[in-house]
């Protein structure tokens, strides 16, 4: 199933000044007269054309929990190959785009996860937690991003309800702000700045949606967007792929909580969401504490953003906090 033909690879570029790394695609490769063309605004909404609904996806799936199965992505952004083949080219540096990506689909065409029973949230989470041990095995992975793109306006071009897994040999460079981010708070500090972030928020109460057993539904302090919610777990903990079961129920019911009022209150907004966890097969990342953050996208205001990377939010989190608690 997993493609071998090297022409499919990407290739991952080093920036030499941020130090990030960008992937330039081959699968999906496109000529240059493409971009000028207006790309078509309409996902594919119906069953009759909806890739995901042919029932012949089952033969494909690598793994399945209840209603949930995971496939090999058909335009994969990165593929499975034994070495990296990094190299140098002048003072750059590249590598194939050695990895995996997997799509994670619900069976049913018409279910998004706002609509969903915490049972089936439950199925989802399994999977994503099965797929990312099984990835974590080949140690050149380095970073597994799972995330979930819901409406055209967040990227989705299917409409079908699908999360996606990407296994990757380098760091998200957002991640890796984030991991530094962390160690640095730690040595002047001494504690989790999220633990911390937590304590204070949870004492304040402004911005707190929700709460059950082991996580926490808020509105970050300083948001990326209007109506960002974020959720972690109470307990201090790197990585996601550690949950429980009994946590597992209680991350699905908090999903359930934050996407369910977003859905009410918002008119369902396009949105994304994805979990940020510690990366693997490296050291040095104790300090980290997982979450998901959900975008929805509400924005009406984006002339400034575009020039600059400071977020205007048009509404503060603690009244979009006090907003959404309210949605029942
Ligand atoms: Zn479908
Ligand atoms: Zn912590
Ligand atoms: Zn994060």
């Amino acid at each position: 199933m997993i493609k071998k033909d090297k022409d499919e690879l990407s290739e991952l570029r080093l920036d030499l000044v941020s130090d990030d790394w960008v992937v330039i695609s081959k699968a999906r490769r496109m000529r240059p007269e493409m971009f000028s063309k207006k790309i078509s605004k309409r996902a594919v909404a119906t069953r009759s054309q909806c890739p995901f609904c042919d029932p012949k996806i089952l033969d494909r799936a690598i793994f399945k929990k209840g209603d949930i199965i995971s496939i090999p992505n058909d335009f994969p952004i990165f593929s499975y190959k034994d070495d990296l083949n990094e190299r140098s080219l002048g003072p750059y540096h590249i590598m194939d785009g050695v990895g995996f990506h997997e799509v994670i689909i619900t069976l049913d065409h018409n279910k998004h996860i706002a609509l969903s029973k915490k049972e089936e949230i439950k199925d989802i989470i399994d999977v994503y937690q099965a797929r990312y041990l099984a990835l974590k095995e080949y140690k050149f992975i380095k970073y597994i991003s799972i995330f979930h793109n819901h409406g055209r306006a967040a990227g989705a071009s299917i409409i079908h309800p699908h999360s996606q897994l990407v296994a990757s040999p380098v760091i998200d460079p957002d991640l890796k702000d984030s991991i530094d981010g962390a160690e640095n708070y730690h040595k002047k500090h001494g504690a989790c700045v999220y633990c911390t972030m937590l304590d204070w928020d949870r004492k304040e109460g402004k911005r707190i949606i929700y709460e059950n057993e082991s996580f926490i539904v808020l509105c970050p302090f300083a948001p990326q967007s209007d109506f960002e919610v974020r959720i972690y777990p109470k307990l201090h903990n790197p990585d996601f792929e550690n949950i429980t079961d009994e946590e597992k129920m209680s991350f699905a019911d908090a999903i359930s909580v934050a996407l369910g009022k977003i859905y009410k209150g918002l008119n369902d907004p396009d949105y994304n969401f994805y979990i940020h966890t510690a990366p693997i097969n490296v050291l040095g990342h104790k300090n980290y504490h997982w979450h998901l953050v959900i975008l929805p996208k509400t924005s009406i205001f984006a002339g400034f953003e575009m020039s600059s990377s400071i977020e205007v939010n048009t509404i503060s989190p603690e009244e979009a906090a006090e907003f959404l608690r309210k949605i029942k």
